[in-house]
């Protein structure tokens, strides 16, 4: 089935201890549809400007994705520069830069609009919902992530898009900051006040954990000895997670504790290289042989 993505397609700067890149192609809703395009087929909805070359469009070409919602403008491509700590585990944002996005105004095309599996990846929340409006009937699933940046600026936009949306995919940090509760159990049960009856926390090298009414599941981090850039860790979790899903169809407990693997398997591919580079050339072999190491790395007897 196919899943309908709305996010930034950004330009990032990136620094880590590993490197620096100063125009890398990133965005949320980009690592997003090419992990997901591993999967399923994807509808992205997104908007450039006319610093956005054929070269850089060549991430979605010979892929499954759709980008007959990614509209071109007069203008620049949102940007975003990050820096990363020597271990890796905290980041500074440098500058965001919305551009194009700010004016953005989405229409998605008709062939999208039947979308049963939507993915509301980080971007404005009020075009979160705008988008997820669109579709004619209410999604198998709609899941959501945000960041600080809209959490601090957008709070009120935000809480109404939540009440729209069945799964909340951001990270430990955004959790507290969100919940206003530390504990991550407490700040679940916050949480589906909100709208979603499913969280799902990206605890970085710590894995991640899925709480929702039927109890709480975990998965590692795959354990890399060479991580070079986190950008994009989320997204791309996310890109294997939903597309997992929409690819097969389902929502039930055994089909979401498989996405959870295949979302810690895309997102320790992205971190593997700079920006995109890693998911540009990896294939779908290497996808199921590191899903099957995750399956030994958590197997015991009792
Ligand atoms: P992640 O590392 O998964 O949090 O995602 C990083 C990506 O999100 C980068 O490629 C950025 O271009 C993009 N990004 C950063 N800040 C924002 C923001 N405020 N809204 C939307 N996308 C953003």
């Amino acid at each position: 089935m196919s899943l309908l993505v709305v996010g930034s397609v950004a330009f990032d700067a990136l620094e880590s201890p590993y490197g620096k890149v100063e125009r890398a192609l990133g965005g949320a809703a980009t690592y997003f549809a090419v992990a997901a395009s591993f999967f399923t087929p994807v509808n992205l909805v997104a908007i450039v400007g006319d610093d956005f070359t054929a070269e850089d469009e060549k991430i979605f070409r010979g892929r499954h994705i759709d980008t007959e919602g990614l509209e071109r403008a007069t203008g620049k491509t949102f940007f975003w520069a990050g820096r990363y700590s020597q271990n890796l585990n905290e980041r500074v944002t440098l500058a965001t830069e919305l551009n194009v996005f700010a004016d953005f105004k989405p229409r998605l095309p008709e062939k999208y609009r039947a979308s049963q599996f939507v993915f509301l990846a980080n971007i404005a929340p009020e075009l979160q919902r705008d988008v997820l409006h669109q579709v004619k009937k209410r999604p198998k699933i709609a899941a959501l992530d945000t960041m600080n940046y809209w959490i601090e600026r957008s709070n009120a936009e935000l809480r109404e898009t939540l009440k729209h949306v069945d799964i909340l995919m951001i990270n430990d940090s955004e959790t507290r900051e969100l919940s206003s509760e530390h504990n991550l159990l407490r700040a679940a049960r916050h949480i589906f006040k909100m709208g979603p009856s499913t969280l799902v926390v990206k605890r970085g090298e710590y894995g991640a954990m899925l709480v929702d009414k039927r109890g709480v599941f975990c998965v590692p981090a795959f354990p890399l000895e060479e991580p070079h850039d986190p950008t994009g860790a989320g997204d791309s979790f996310a890109g294997g997670f939903m597309g997992y899903l929409a690819g097969n169809g389902e929502k039930s407990d055994a089909a979401l504790r498989r996405a959870m693997v295949f979302g810690s398997v895309l997102g320790s591919f992205a971190v593997e290289q700079f920006g995109l580079d890693r998911l540009r050339r990896l294939k779908r072999s290497e996808i199921h042989a590191r899903a099957r190491h995750f399956s030994k790395l958590t197997q015991f007897k009792l």
